[in-house]
């Protein structure tokens, strides 16, 4: 369409984003018979695993279950290569997924929505592009992503730094020099992780500064042949079924206590479960992991062990194990020789709890201890997750209320899907769904299902909008502190 013609069009859904939530949206919307338009910042789709591109970017879900149920077509076609795909693999199957179910024409690329404005009079959305173009729709759908806005550490002269800088989820399409490079890295999370263990070999000299060390497990990552694909897709159907019937969207699930096994058991146990390199060691092994202080301390023990076990200087290990805070109750990542990229000459960590950072300059950090210089920094900070993404653009709901505003109050949603205030708008993945604690596409999918028979429901009824009530929202908010509680 060309841009004159896009000027105040008229559709019957738009939506944001092309990752997992945006494609499979207009798909399933489209089935409805809509007209949908859609919008994405990038200049491609992909979403998380767009933007995603850094070193080592790979799932932590098995491939098997981070995938699109819909099309038996799709599901007999698309080969995985491996168990967890690196971010180039999931990327292209996006891309496969946009091509053939011919969802990009749909898309106007390089386009970052700035507001969105609902019209009570009229019951209709209108969207704002940040080259001013406006769109209305009925239904507006933000698939946004729970992690979209990222966020660089606050530290005193960061913008003086002089050499090269990324942040992780910001990463160019062409991977930087790293060679004769000495390179810092902030963060040890799940992104942190995969970056130090795959840079480690190719730099000169890598300095992690560390904050807060993490609870891993070690992947078990076989790739896949054509007999190991055929194996899987033999089970696609059973699996379909059963990741709505598990804890987080997995395949696996929990058994009720590790209590329950007599105490010479509870080891092997855990072993056997760490043994698999996935992440049923945490979302899949026993539920008393979350509840009981006792059974987790079993946990940790057992997860601090192992990587005392793999790093040799015993100061180090020390310090990258965690030790204030519950085994599980960060995400907790797989990795593969994260901890032997500290056995490296040519790596080194700083705790900045121990030697907090004062500043940078323009060749480096300076904590505490003294200055490190460095050529490149790369900050795996992580994002301003959930509300951040839906906080940068300005929705404006009945009377004008700005959605900001509503959660700058207090962070209310029914079942993270509807605002009370903000009819006919839906979030894939919004604050307080479930999602958060989810195989992504398991629940992404699930939430795209149940927003297309609401909408499918209003229409059927010749309604002009739904939301929901603010008691509903008060409950389920209330349901939500509830759960997380017993936690
Ligand atoms: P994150 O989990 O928020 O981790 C951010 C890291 O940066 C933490 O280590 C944090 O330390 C550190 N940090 C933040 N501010 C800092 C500062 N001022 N100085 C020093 N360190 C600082 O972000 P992420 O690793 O990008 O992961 C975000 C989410 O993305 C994950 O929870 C996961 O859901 C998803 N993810 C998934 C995969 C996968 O499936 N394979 C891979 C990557 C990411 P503190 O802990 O002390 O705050």
């Amino acid at each position: 369409m060309s841009k004159s013609k896009q000027q105040d069009a008229k559709f019957d859904a738009i939506v944001v984003g092309a990752g997992f939530s945006g494609l499979y949206a207009i798909h399933c919307l489209r089935g409805l018979g809509m007209d949908v338009k859609a919008y994405d910042a990038a200049d491609g789709v992909g979403g998380t695993w767009y933007w995603n591109r850094y070193p080592g970017a790979r799932t932590d879900s098995p491939a098997d279950v981070y995938q699109f149920w819909f099309s038996d077509e799709l599901l007999a076609e698309w080969n995985w290569s491996e168990r967890y795909p690196a971010q180039e693999e999931t990327e292209r199957y996006l891309n496969y997924v946009a091509d053939k179910f011919d969802l990009r024409r749909h898309y106007s690329f390089k386009t970052f929505i700035t507001s969105a404005d609902y019209d009570e009079a009229t019951g209709d959305w209108t969207i704002t592009t940040d080259s001013g173009e406006k769109a209305t729709a009925r239904f507006l759908i933000m698939g946004t992503g729970a992690l979209t806005k990222t966020v660089l550490p606050d530290i005193p002269g960061r913008g003086d730094f002089a050499g090269e800088w990324y942040h992780t989820a910001e990463w160019p399409k062409r991977d930087p020099e790293f060679r004769g490079k000495r390179v810092g890295v902030f963060g040890v999370g799940a992104t942190g992780m995969q970056v130090i263990q795959t840079i480690a070999p190719k730099v000169e000299h890598l300095t992690v500064f560390q904050r807060t060390p993490t609870y891993s497990i070690a992947i078990r990552n076989p790739k896949y042949d054509a007999a190991a694909m055929a194996e899987l897709r033999a089970r696609y159907p059973e699996l379909k079924e059963r990741v709505h019937q598990t804890f987080a969207g997995f395949e696996y699930h929990f058994q009720p206590s590790i209590f329950d096994l007599p105490e010479e058991e509870r080891e092997p146990a855990l072993e056997e479960l760490w043994k698999d390199g996935s992440l049923i060691f945490w979302v899949g092994s026993f539920g008393d992991v979350f509840s009981d202080p006792a059974a987790n301390a079993i946990f940790a023990k057992f997860a601090q062990d192992k990587i005392r076990a793999r790093v040799n200087d015993p100061e180090v290990a020390e310090k990258l194990v965690p030790k204030d805070f519950a085994f599980g109750t960060k995400r907790v990542p797989l990795e593969t020789n994260f901890y032997e990229a500290f056995n490296r000459d040519n790596v080194t960590l700083v705790s900045i709890k121990e030697t907090p950072v004062e500043r940078m300059t323009a060749r480096g950090v300076v904590t505490s201890a003294g200055e490190h210089e460095l050529d490149m920094i790369i900050y795996a900070t992580g994002f301003d997750a959930s509300t951040g993404t839906l906080n940068r653009i300005d929705i404006r709901g009945r009377n004008g209320q700005l959605l900001r505003d509503k959660w700058a109050e207090d962070i209310r949603t029914f079942m993270g899907l509807q605002v009370h205030g903000f009819p006919n708008m839906f979030i894939v993945n919004g604050p307080l769904s479930p999602v958060i604690f989810c195989n992504a596409p398991t629940c992404i999918q699930q939430q795209v299902e149940w927003i297309t028979d609401c909408i499918k429901y209003v229409r059927a009824q010749g309604s002009k909008a739904i939301e929901p009530k603010a008691e509903s929202e008060a409950d389920w908010t209330k349901q939500n502190d509830e759960i997380a509680n017993q936690t």
